[in-house]
């Protein structure tokens, strides 16, 4: 069943869409959003001549009132097709503010009712591994990077170091970055101990007003193994939840130096990123993953049997409109 549930959908990608609540404190704007029905989403477009419309079609769209946990049951068969043996990466797209890290991880001060994806995936798979210990004996491990600047850095060292670390294609155990730390977890508990330690690393030297975590991708993996208890038969799975940087275009004649120099990285990343699933959707021979750090890291785990899931973000702001259109014809590309 589950299996099925999950190869029925196109491709083996899917796209869904979330539009940010307008936040506390802002003044009762007029959303972009004009309607939201099934997996459409209407968006109005100011024009000189009054008001024009674009609809654009998803797999989901979630709403404002949309909650964590009701986001999250739409990925339960994804994430557990993990303890199957598919490989699965979850993205998260959208301009600096669209609530990308608000659906990964969860707010700043995290409830249990408020915990993302990051959490909500792992703890089930805790429980679903339990509910089959009678015939299958799981190991879940994880690791946590960075790309900044298309550097990898590990998220889970405890001693501050910083080396760059290398990415390689079809090694030993499936593990495309074996040098960055391989974290054996068991609960809930150790991918919060293991969360927490990852975001201090992540914004050590980053300041109020250059953060850091919106210019850089961040990628939890979560490695599985499982062993079939009657046949012996081991099969692997792995999952990238990755927290994108700010899709939102720079203006280049505004930005100088190292704002500029990420703003390019950025920039060829996400659009590898995007030539690498279009060319998938569209089963082309050739996939560029070459083009980017990030596609190179995702190889093993986009395409072939893999699930990917594009996850993208919209801010309701007016002054959000070009931003938003932009996010949405990226993932109109790719859906
Ligand atoms: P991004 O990671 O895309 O830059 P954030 O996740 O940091 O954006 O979201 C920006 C702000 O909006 C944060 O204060 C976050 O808590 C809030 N926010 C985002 N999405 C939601 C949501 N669905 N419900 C309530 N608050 C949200
Ligand atoms: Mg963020």
């Amino acid at each position: 069943k589950l299996y099925n549930e999950v190869q029925d959908l196109k491709g083996s990608i899917r796209v869904y869409c979330r539009v940010r609540p307008f936040l506390a404190g802002q003044p009762n704007h007029l959303s972009t959003v004009e309607n939201i029905e099934d997996g459409t989403i209407t968006i109005s477009i100011p024009s000189r001549n009054g008001k024009g419309h674009k609809s654009f079609n998803f797999n989901k769209v979630y709403g404002p009132s949309a909650s964590q946990g009701e986001v999250f049951s739409d990925m339960q068969p994804l994430v557990r097709s993990v303890l199957d043996g598919f490989n699965v990466c979850i993205f998260a797209y959208g301009q600096t503010g669209s609530g990308k890290t608000f659906t990964m991880t969860g707010p700043k001060e995290i409830t249990e009712k408020s915990q993302g994806v990051n959490y909500r995936a792992l703890s089930d798979l805790f429980y679903t591994a339990n509910q089959r210990k009678d015939t299958f004996r799981y190991d879940v491990s994880v690791q946590m990077i960075e790309i900044y600047n298309e550097q990898v850095r590990d998220l889970l060292v405890t001693d501050g170091t910083n080396k760059r670390l290398e990415i390689r294609s079809n090694s030993h155990r499936g593990l495309s970055v074996p040098d960055a730390s391989l974290i054996q977890v068991s609960s809930t508990n150790d991918v919060i101990e293991l969360m927490n330690l990852g975001q201090k690393n992540r914004t050590v030297g980053a300041t109020a007003l250059n953060d850091r975590s919106s210019r850089s991708h961040s990628c939890l993996t979560v490695h599985v193994q499982g062993r079939d208890l009657t046949t012996g038969n081991v099969l692997r799975g792995c999952m990238h939840l990755v927290d994108l940087a700010g899709s939102e275009r720079v203006d280049k004649s505004e930005a100088t130096g190292d704002r500029l120099k990420e703003a390019q990285h950025i920039n060829k990343s996400l659009s590898a990123l995007g030539d690498v699933i279009a060319s998938l959707a569209q089963k082309n021979q050739h996939v560029p993953y070459r083009n980017s750090k990030l596609t190179q890291l995702l190889q093993d785990s986009l395409g072939g049997q893999a699930k990917t899931l594009m996850f993208v973000h919209i801010s309701p702001e007016a002054n959000a409109v070009g931003e938003t259109i932009s996010t949405l014809k990226f993932a109109e590309r790719v859906a």
